[in-house]
């Protein structure tokens, strides 16, 4: 028996399959190349590749490149990198709309012959003003009678660039009263003397989105044309395209809510603007939520896996906290990685009874939660680094960990207890003395005394100095996304970065994109772009804790 409910999309693949209008489940992903994908893309990408696993089906991916200003060539393998990052695997189906100019160009002369298409001469103000509005119906273009010769051979001459831009247009011949203005007469294909990232100077002429990809579509055998909500009252266009055209099976299209996320930035317009004026450090700034940014910043693909499918699949606009992504990314790594000692504020310990010169080395789990990845040893000897936090001189009630007088865990080690502390000039701490007790190392079995707090820490002389990079949303959370005047409202706090923090010598081998548990400091990755094995960058994945809850 079915448990577990299905969404709308495949409930109506269900019905489809049942009642024959489809043999078999055809999707497709089909971004333009005019930016980065983002996490909302992400979204689209798996919906449209799970579908195809789960009904056995077949997953295109197809650059939507039909509109020459924008696109670049740059983009393309950015887009292809992210897709195969996620895990969505095209196989051998990757397509170009600009492959099919050809039989889009066919298509719309069969519409011509058909008397359904007719080239048009009214400028674009014009064509706007004869569109009407929602309340006043549209307006005939003179050229509306047009003959279907003359049509022909306008069209013709708008292919062999006889015309200028904007001096013609093909026009789809529908309905000028319907009451969808997507249906008065349409534009299907303009005059645009432009060079195409592939297919150079062939065309002058190129089909628009809403003729060029129901087209598409048909061509590849594509079953559901899964797009967002805007797309809602494009549709009837949709189904008029593959109807004239006589396709069999013809695609359908079905449309569901983007996915938004609260306190971040996906507007491309945006994203360009911190770009350019310096504020991020590219796309893949590890702020944003660019899949580069996200891979950067220490996401896996598993997690961001996991967070489309809490979002779940629906037809209403709404919201996901940000907080929602960072739940999935702990849930991922919590398991997987190990949990390392790295001081991110760094005060020296001495233990004035530990043998100067002496180095021994603890065996350490690299997850106690997880046996299977193993244990590593950790040098401890008389001169560690803690937290400054880790050390009051005068602490507060209920602060159990460093203060004179007072014993703690080295974690993994032994219990220290607090004899003294000295000052610089300015009367900031700079070494905190301690004294062990040998008969308490971990793993011993000592019951004799127990200490409420546990401290972590790493071995000075053979610590590894290293950057990290504390994130907060880029767009503060407290006053909204933007200012009176449109601009963004940015957090000042967005970044941190903090230069001498030391982490345990079994880091020395991290590689890029390597991520770890800093025990009581959160989960932390390998900055890709700026790290380098004799100086270390870390980007802060995520804190440990939240108040999130599912
Ligand atoms: P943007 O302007 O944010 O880049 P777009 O719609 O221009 O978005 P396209 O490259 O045209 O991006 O879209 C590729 C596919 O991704 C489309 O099918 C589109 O519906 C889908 N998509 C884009 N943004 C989202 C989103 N926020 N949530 C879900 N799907 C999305
Ligand atoms: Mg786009
Ligand atoms: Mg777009």
């Amino acid at each position: 028996k079915e448990t577990v409910s299905k969404n709308f999309i495949e409930q109506i693949i269900d019905k489809d399959l049942e009642e024959g209008v489809y043999d078999s489940v055809c999707t497709r992903f089909p971004p333009e190349p005019n930016g980065y994908l983002h996490i909302g893309h992400a979204k689209s990408i798996l919906l449209n590749y799970g579908l195809a696993r789960k009904y056995n089906g077949k997953f295109n991916m197809r650059f939507d490149d039909t509109n020459p200003t924008k696109e670049k060539v740059e983009f393309v393998e950015s887009i292809k990198e992210d897709i195969q990052w996620l895990g969505a695997d095209w196989e051998d189906r990757l397509y170009f709309a600009s492959d099919y100019f050809e039989q889009m160009y066919e298509a719309a002369v069969k519409l011509i012959k058909k008397g359904k298409a007719y080239v048009c001469d009214l400028s674009p103000g014009e064509i706007r003003d004869y569109r009407g509005t929602l309340t006043e119906a549209g307006k005939d273009s003179p050229c509306r009678v047009r003959s279907v010769e003359e049509n022909l051979e306008l069209f013709e001459k708008m292919k062999n660039g006889e015309f200028k831009d904007g001096e013609k247009v093909l026009r789809a011949k529908i309905d000028m009263s319907s009451p969808n203005i997507n249906m008065r007469d349409p534009v299907i294909y303009r005059v645009a003397h432009m060079h195409h990232h592939r297919t150079g100077d062939t065309w002058c002429i190129y089909p628009m989105y809403d003729f060029a990809h129901p087209i598409e579509d048909a061509i590849e055998g594509v079953t559901h044309s899964i797009c967002t909500l805007e797309f809602e009252d494009h549709r009837p266009l949709y189904d008029w395209v593959v109807r004239e055209l006589g396709y069999e099976k013809p695609p359908k299209q079905i449309e569901f809510a983007k996915l938004y996320l609260t306190n971040v930035v996906t507007g491309k317009r945006y994203i360009k603007k911190l770009v350019e004026d310096g504020i991020v450090d590219g796309w893949d700034d590890p702020r944003l939520v660019s899949i580069a940014a996200l891979r950067r910043r220490g996401f896996t693909p598993e997690s961001i896996r996991m967070f489309v499918e809490l979002c779940g699949v629906s037809k209403a606009n709404s919201s996901v906290d940000y907080a929602m992504l960072e739940y999935c990314i702990r849930e991922d790594l919590k398991m997987k990685r190990p949990r390392m000692m790295a001081v991110l504020d760094p005060i020296k310990l001495i233990i004035d009874n530990y043998p100067e010169g002496e180095v021994e080395y603890l065996d350490v789990a690299n997850n106690l939660e997880n046996e299977e990845l193993g244990y590593r040893k950790v040098p401890f000897g008389r001169e560690l680094y803690i937290e400054r936090e880790d050390f009051m001189e005068e602490p507060p009630r209920k602060y159990f960990r460093l203060f004179p007088g007072n014993e703690v865990r080295l974690m993994h080690a032994y219990f220290v207890t607090c004899q003294s502390f000295v000052k610089d000039e300015n009367g900031k701490v700079i070494e905190v003395h301690c004294t062990y007790d040998p008969e308490t190392k971990c793993g011993s079995g000592f019951t004799g005394r127990k200490v409420k707090g546990t401290i972590h820490w790493v071995p000075a002389p053979q610590a590894v100095k290293a950057e990290c990079r504390l994130y907060e949303n880029i767009i503060d959370e407290e006053k909204g996304v933007y200012n009176e005047d449109g601009s963004l409202n940015l957090n000042p706090n967005s970044l941190t970065v903090i230069k001498d923090c030391y982490v345990e010598p079994s880091f020395q081998d991290a590689k890029p994109y390597d991520s770890f548990q800093f025990v009581r400091n959160g989960y932390f990755c390998v900055d890709a772009k700026d790290s380098r094995p004799d100086a270390l960058v870390f980007n802060r994945i995520v804190s440990l804790k939240s108040s999130f809850k599912l």
